[in-house]
């Protein structure tokens, strides 16, 4: 566990969900600035992004502008880049895989004494692979509501001029903006996204390296942000193999990245250990 990180102490808003973790004081310092680091990192590379986006949009001329098909494909090149599948994959890696550590560490030390945790051991890299799926996701979002704002502009554009000036400040505002799918508000929706998702991967791994828990409980989170599948599901026992049914979604755990995004998407759920 990286030592610098026992002594900052960074203040998460989430605290209902960090309660349910039911962690160590230091474990808990950690986690949340293993937070902040996946928070910053993921602020950082979609400021870079909407900045590409623009440049991109900036060089082109008035008739591609107002051309939509060539927006899309302007909004695909940004996307598939280096910067976005490289930078982002990196950067979930480095940020959650410590956390999917600190997880299934702290359940298996719990549960069984004569087990060690070891950070070489595959299934946090199984686990990053899957959780680098979400990106295109994610992607694919981003590029639905950038098209639909460009959309609007060439519609509400009197002239081609018009139009194209519109555009160009659509682009320009989703970059600096506190809205839409570059802003600050998106980096917290994913990173929360993947912390939860992590957090609860690495406990299952724990949970299953221990080989004393049998089986696993959903514990939806309280409060009405919480999706009625996630209600309903609230309770829900599992054999430790075997997803959870959620909605249409087979989930192994809350906020398991191989289900669909709208039951994972800012999920605050938890799940506790069922021994026979
Ligand atoms: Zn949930």
């Amino acid at each position: 566990m990286c030592e610098t990180c026992w002594e900052l102490i960074a203040k998460a808003d989430d605290t209902e969900f960090l309660d349910s973790l039911e962690l160590t004081h230091a474990e808990r310092s950690v986690l949340e600035e293993l937070y902040k680091q996946g928070e910053d990192r993921i602020v950082e590379i979609l400021e870079l992004q909407g900045k590409e986006l623009h440049e991109a949009i900036l060089e082109l001329n008035e008739e591609l502008l107002i051309d939509i098909g060539e927006l899309g494909k302007v909004l695909i090149s940004v996307q598939a880049g280096d910067l976005f599948t490289v930078q982002f994959e990196q950067a979930i890696y480095d940020a959650f895989t410590p956390l999917f550590h600190l997880a299934g560490e702290t359940e298996l030390t719990v549960l069984n004494n004569d087990k060690s945790w070891s950070t070489k051991n595959k299934a946090a890299s199984r686990f990053a692979l899957k959780l680098k799926k979400l990106v295109p996701d994610m992607n694919g979002t981003s590029k639905d509501v950038m098209t639909r704002a460009f959309q609007k502009a060439i519609k509400e554009g009197k002239t081609p001029s018009e139009r194209a000036v519109l555009v160009q400040e659509i682009s320009a505002a989703a970059t600096k903006g506190e809205e839409g799918p570059f802003s600050m508000k998106r980096a917290v929706t994913v990173a929360r996204t993947m912390s939860t998702a992590t957090a609860n991967g690495g406990k299952l791994e724990g949970w299953k390296q221990s080989e004393v828990v049998t089986g696993k409980k959903w514990r939806s989170s309280k409060g009405s942000r919480t999706r009625k599948t996630h209600r309903k599901a609230d309770g829900q026992v599992q054999p430790i193999d075997k997803p959870f049914k959620v909605g249409k979604s087979d989930l192994m755990f809350p906020g398991d990245p191989s289900g669909r995004a709208e039951e994972i998407i800012q999920c605050r759920c938890t799940m506790q250990s069922v021994m026979d």
